[in-house]
């Protein structure tokens, strides 16, 4: 049995125990105790914690080795500015059609304010755009690497990289290093992914057994719509794009991106996914270090397609419930909120609800309305983070087959980089 079966079968046994216990056990303090938060709490944190271990030594040695390998500093900008446009033209689609559906489809029009309002949400302040670029550029590279400040560690790494290569051969040991180094980190990738079925599991179970069925169904129009666009997103918008711009098969990628995509379901992180989204890019579809250590990372950052889905469908939602007629120029300012927010939102488990505090204050949402959707954030998050990380992936495939940097064997071949129980070395005698 190959590794992607294993996990998914995990992932599918601990959404069922997760749910028995929900359902049947969700008052028995022991279960909840010793279960729940116990053991489930315990494996499923510390495999978190192992898959966020790898992201940013993988990032930097992996990085060190795009740009050095790139050569080129023309190229690492023209690549840059077409991953760039694409993100936003991801987000773009993805809000719109997320708005099209919804304003036809009309979620909330019914809603009992009343019944269902428990929750105070507190907004948090939302961060002005001006500082989102202001923070590309760290004032100690340090402190960026000790917080995993995405941006500022690939800006530092980049500029390192470029200037590696400056100094000719001095920096030639260097730039060997780091290929070692990136070797061994991918190693320790395929260790850390050989355990991951029973991390899904403890995840997917603790999930499940805190969130029942019973706080989706006064929610079901809100979250059926969302659900509804982003498997539209994932398999329409994106595969066309795939299909057309980046003259790749649909069906090959969406059968290679299971894994990645299970990673993210379950993590609720596109941070902590990267180590599997760079290695399905890379070992699973044959693309170049050089685009995808690049790429990915920056898109695991700043595009967020299912992000600005959930906030395109809960604006129409909370403005229906709350009876306040957008009009056009409301909806184009969704638009353009929901995309600035995803550049501005890190690929952290819940932070897309805090960034709708700021796309609701420009179009004079009452940001509590934010509390009726709090409930059932928890599951919506899991399945658009693996929409964000479809887009990441969608996207390094389109640029480094547009930079003629993907190896078309390895992605017709369904057996290429397939996950293996990873051998343990013998120790020598
Ligand atoms: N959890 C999402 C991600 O990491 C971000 C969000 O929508 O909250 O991609």
């Amino acid at each position: 049995m190959n590794m992607t079966t294993k996990i998914i079968i995990w992932m599918i046994a601990g959404l069922l125990l997760g749910s028995l216990i929900n359902i049947f056990a969700y008052d028995v303090a022991l279960i909840q105790n010793y279960l729940v938060h116990g053991l489930f709490h315990v494996v499923g944190t510390i495999f978190i914690n192992l898959l966020k271990m790898l992201v940013v030594p993988l990032v930097t040695f992996s990085l060190i080795c795009g740009v050095c390998g790139i050569g080129d500093v023309k190229k690492l900008g023209r690549v840059g500015i077409k991953a760039f446009g694409l993100f936003l033209l991801t987000t773009t689609l993805a809000i719109s059609l997320a708005l099209l559906v919804s304003v036809t489809i009309n979620p909330g029009k019914d809603f009992n304010l009343t019944q269902s309002a428990q929750t105070e949400f507190v907004a948090p302040e939302p961060p002005p755009i001006t500082q989102v670029f202001i923070d590309l550029v760290p004032s100690n590279p340090v402190t960026a690497f000790a917080e995993g400040n995405m941006l500022q560690i690939i800006f530092f790494t980049i500029l390192f990289a470029i200037c590696l290569l400056m100094v000719g051969e001095r920096g030639r040991t260097l730039i060997d290093g780091a290929e070692k180094l990136n070797d061994v980190m991918l190693q320790v990738v395929n260790v850390v992914m050989s355990i991951a079925p029973y991390g899904v599991f403890a995840l997917m179970a603790k999930n499940f057994a805190l969130q029942g069925i019973d706080l989706i169904l006064p929610m079901i129009g809100y979250f059926g719509i969302v659900i509804l666009v982003l498997i539209c997103h994932v398999t329409g918008t994106l595969m066309l794009l795939l299909k057309f711009l980046g003259r790749i098969s649909p069906n090959q990628f969406l059968k290679k991106m299971r894994t990645a995509q299970v990673f993210a379901f379950s993590t609720s992180s596109s941070n902590a996914t990267i180590p599997v989204t760079l290695r399905t890019v890379e070992r699973r579809m044959g693309v170049d270090n050089s685009t995808a250590s690049f790429v990915v990372p920056f898109g695991a950052t700043i595009n967020m397609d299912g992000t600005a889905i959930m906030q395109g469908v809960a604006t129409v939602f909370i403005a229906n419930i709350y009876g306040i007629e957008l009009g056009l120029t409301g909806y184009l300012t969704v638009i353009g909120m929901s995309v600035l927010a995803s550049i501005g939102t890190a690929g952290v488990p819940g932070v897309g609800l805090i960034m709708l505090a700021m796309v609701f204050n420009q179009v004079g949402l009452p940001v509590e309305g934010i509390a009726l959707i709090m409930g059932v954030d928890r599951l919506l998050d899991m399945l658009r983070t693996a929409a964000n990380v479809t887009g990441d992936a969608v996207v390094t495939m389109i640029v480094a087959r547009s930079e003629d940097n993907v190896s078309m064997e390895v992605f017709n071949d369904p057996d290429a980089g397939i996950l293996e129980s990873v051998e343990l070395p013998h120790v020598k005698q």
